[in-house]
């Protein structure tokens, strides 16, 4: 029987924990065998208890719960090629050559590194004589698949990452909050949200709240852009608008990449004339219960990668599981997170059409 671990890593998403319930009962009703790997790759390097066997009942519950319930962690350790070595010991004690990863970028470029080395690293462990070569002998490859779990969307090739959508609403319902209040009493509010390098979050909530002017890292605001916004703000106010919500994402920058802030903004609606506040809204994007999409989204990602592993040859490269066009589809793991990181380096180098491209491509 295969033995196929799962585990969640880098930041918590909602939906992490459907993807953590899908692989473990697709893998069960595949007739393998289901493990928990605990607090990322931290539960890899300690071993023992952290990786546990899981029942079908073991994540029952699963599937409407925020955050990650198996648990997520940055560990430095893992960095380390000692690190990836005690991992390798680890997963071989209890029979695993197969790692089912829902993280971020990072995460998953870890995962990949640990499938490369794995040869050499079991090598140097009957090197070591921390391992006998009968035991490492029936574990010559290591599968890895990876499914992202982010609430940035910030990968290229796929559609949507496990959380976005969940943090999206969340975003709205704070936003439909503050326009109560800044309707109330004619206030601007200017909305700050997360989304590191990527606009998306900030994009789908101006369109979904019908904000009066949004900022986001790939469409970077021209010189000007103050009396700009000013002109679409008092164009909708004359028009009989009671309020201005202005979206600010933490990435948001200027054509000469200068990062737009919040209090930036707020001070010129101020100097307009407007009773301008912040609302940063933080950590509450990430929490709390999992929207349908990311439940849907992260069964039915657990289910292929479950599949991938089982069909995964030593030649074919780590896939990960994406989302394109409602459907659910594999692509390289590597040259998905290379082409996410091409973006982040096309904004660098301000060819901000090239970045737009490459997110949008599959
Ligand atoms: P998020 O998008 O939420 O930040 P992430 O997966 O990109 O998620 P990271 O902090 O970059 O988050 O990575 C999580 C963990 O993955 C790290 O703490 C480390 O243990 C492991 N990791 C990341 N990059 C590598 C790498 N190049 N080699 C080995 N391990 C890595």
């Amino acid at each position: 029987k295969r033995r196929i671990g799962v585990m969640t890593s880098g930041g918590d998403a909602p939906g992490m924990n459907g993807a953590v319930r899908a692989v473990v009962r697709m893998a069960l009703f595949s007739n393998c065998e289901a493990f928990a790997i605990y607090e990322g790759y931290e539960g890899l390097v300690q071993g023992g208890n952290m990786i546990r066997e899981m029942h079908w009942e073991d994540v029952r519950g699963f599937l409407a719960e925020g955050g990650t319930i198996i648990g997520t962690a940055r560990c430095m350790s893992f960095m380390q090629r000692d690190g990836r070595r005690t991992a390798a010991k680890n997963m071989i004690l209890k029979g695993i050559d197969a790692l089912v990863i829902c993280g971020g970028d990072g995460s998953l470029t870890g995962a990949d590194r640990f499938r490369t080395e794995w040869p050499s690293l079991l090598e140097e462990l009957v090197e070591r004589k921390e391992l006998t070569p009968e035991q490492v002998a029936p574990f010559k490859h290591l599968n890895i698949v990876g499914l992202v779990g982010s609430i940035d969307n910030d990968l290229s090739m796929t559609d949507a990452t496990i959380g976005c959508y969940s943090s999206l609403a969340r975003i709205c319902e704070a936003i439909d909050s503050v326009d109560t209040t800044a309707t109330s009493h004619q206030r601007a509010f200017v909305v700050e949200t997360m989304g590191r390098h990527c606009g998306w979050l900030t994009l789908m909530a101006g369109v979904a709240t019908g904000s009066d002017f949004i900022f986001i890292p790939e469409k970077p605001v021209e010189d000007g852009w103050e009396e700009n916004m000013l002109s679409i703000i008092r164009k909708h106010r004359a028009l009989g608008k009671r309020k201005t919500i202005v979206i600010v994402a933490e990435g948001a920058i200027d054509v000469h990449l200068n990062k737009i802030t919040p209090t930036q903004v707020k001070d010129i609606l101020s100097k307009a004339g407007l009773d301008t506040r912040i609302t940063t809204l933080g950590h509450v994007q990430r929490g709390g219960q999992p929207a349908a999409y990311d439940r849907i989204l992260s069964t039915l990602q657990g289910v292929e990668a479950v599949k991938a592993v089982l069909e995964a040859t030593p030649e074919t490269p780590s896939p990960v599981i994406c989302m394109i066009e409602t459907k659910i589809v594999r692509r390289p793991l590597l040259e998905a997170v290379a082409q996410t990181k091409e973006v982040a380096k096309a904004i660098e180098s301000k060819d901000f059409d090239k970045a737009m491209r490459l997110r949008n491509a599959e």
